[in-house]
């Protein structure tokens, strides 16, 4: 018997848990196939998820959040991901609301935190753009001092809730021959805002329930008021020093979906009969599986390191990119073993492993491609 319990789970956790769990199933699963087919989540059930506790948990409660840390960011992912739900876009609302309390002012953190632990703003983060990703300095959507208000014309990509999102951290050039110093992120409400437009919502290989778009500025104005910490110039420090945040995140979801990867084939192969037997009476499938779960459980002790670090505020970016690149990179390979297993009915899409399998490619590309990843631990050799 498996006795392994992630060390920073306690009694409050549990109890958590528990609540994410019957809600998920309860509000979410019924809900899947719809929103996969629609391409996005229903605003209503961003607002069901904050009146019901479960978005900003980490944001402490004088700005409306849940008062707990990352680790109930954690349960609430894993909730979802190991049942292969994929298209809430939890993880960037909560980046934004980590950008809003480390970095914004008051005024700001006011403004927006409660509203966004409510979900009655959705919230996204525009780096990206058509002609530049991994690098980030070469960021081409500028916001250019007018009086009081910024005029920002520019164009971003991929962004995650891009459909659904009502405020936005956009990250811009404010100064083209600033160096480091080039990029300033800005927060907008984007509902009716004059010259900013979502384009379609993008086919994707996987994640079909999460909304996907590309991003377009049109001389659009916004208030001074507006930029995160009111500095410029300060967008690159500001988007680096989270990043363990959001690197974890991915680390999250990748071994949450080992995990439901690894009990649904087991239960598959159980059932599952061929030359008169079970599949699991083969010594190649009860083999393959030990192997992945030996991977899965790896993974999920390193993980629970990082998970405790990030609630401390001490995971440091080389072992956040580690935890990255590493767990999403086995995902990769557990899953392709448990989709074997399931012959061919694990190519249907009606089938958890096959639609596991199609979400969790891009884990390798967001949040920072495993290449980069890469980069930054051979960094600091
Ligand atoms: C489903 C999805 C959701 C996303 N959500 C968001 C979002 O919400 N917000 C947002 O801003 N972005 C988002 N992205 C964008 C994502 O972060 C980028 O796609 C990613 O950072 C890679 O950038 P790119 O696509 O421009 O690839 P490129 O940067 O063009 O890279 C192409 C290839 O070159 C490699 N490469 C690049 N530089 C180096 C190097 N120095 N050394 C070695 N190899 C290198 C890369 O690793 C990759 O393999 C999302 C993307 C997807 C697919």
């Amino acid at each position: 018997m498996n006795t392994y319990r992630s060390p920073w789970m306690d009694e409050d956790l549990d109890l958590f848990r528990s609540a994410a769990s019957r809600f998920v199933e309860r509000e979410m699963v019924p809900h899947d196939e719809r929103w996969r087919e629609q391409k996005y989540i229903d605003r209503e059930f961003w607002r069901k998820a904050g009146k019901n506790g479960f978005l900003c948990t980490d944001i402490p409660s004088e700005y409306g959040g849940g008062g707990g840390d990352f680790r109930h960011e954690a349960v609430f992912f894993e909730e979802q991901w190991r049942r292969g739900l994929s298209g809430l876009g939890q993880g960037v609302h909560s980046i934004v609301a980590n950008y809003l309390l480390n970095h914004g002012t008051d005024v700001q953190k006011q403004q927006w935190l409660p509203q966004m632990a409510q979900g009655q703003l959705i919230a996204a983060i525009a780096m990206t753009e058509p002609g530049t990703g991994s690098d980030l300095k070469g960021i081409k959507t500028r916001a250019v001092s007018d009086g009081e208000d910024y005029v920002i014309n520019g164009s971003k990509m991929f962004i995650t809730n891009g459909y659904v999102s009502e405020l936005l951290a956009l990250v811009v050039c404010t100064d083209p021959e600033g160096g480091s110093q080039a990029l300033s992120i800005v927060m907008l409400e984007t509902t009716d805002l004059p010259g900013f437009k979502v384009g379609t919502m993008l086919k994707k290989m996987g994640q079909k329930s999460q909304d996907t778009c590309e991003l377009f500025f049109d001389e659009v104005r916004i208030p001074k008021a507006n930029l995160l910490g009111g500095i410029e110039g300060q967008g690159f420090a500001q988007l680096m020093s989270d990043l363990p945040y959001e690197r974890t995140q991915v680390g999250v979801q990748s071994v949450a979906m080992m995990e439901g990867a690894i009990e649904e084939t087991v239960s598959y192969v159980k059932q599952r009969e061929a030359f008169g037997a079970p599949l699991f009476s083969l010594q190649n499938t009860r083999f393959r599986l030990a192997e992945a779960k030996t991977t899965t459980q790896v993974a999920r002790v390193f993980l629970d390191y990082c998970i405790q670090n990030v609630a401390r505020g001490e995971l440091d970016n080389t072992t956040a990119a580690m935890c990255k690149y590493w767990t999403s990179e086995q995902l990769q390979q557990v899953l392709d073993i448990c989709l074997q297993m399931h012959g061919g009915y694990g190519y249907m899409e009606e089938y958890l492993i096959c639609r596991m399998y199609a979400d969790a490619r891009v884990a390798r590309i967001y949040a920072g491609t495993s290449e980069i990843m890469l980069e930054v631990v051979a960094r600091n050799l």
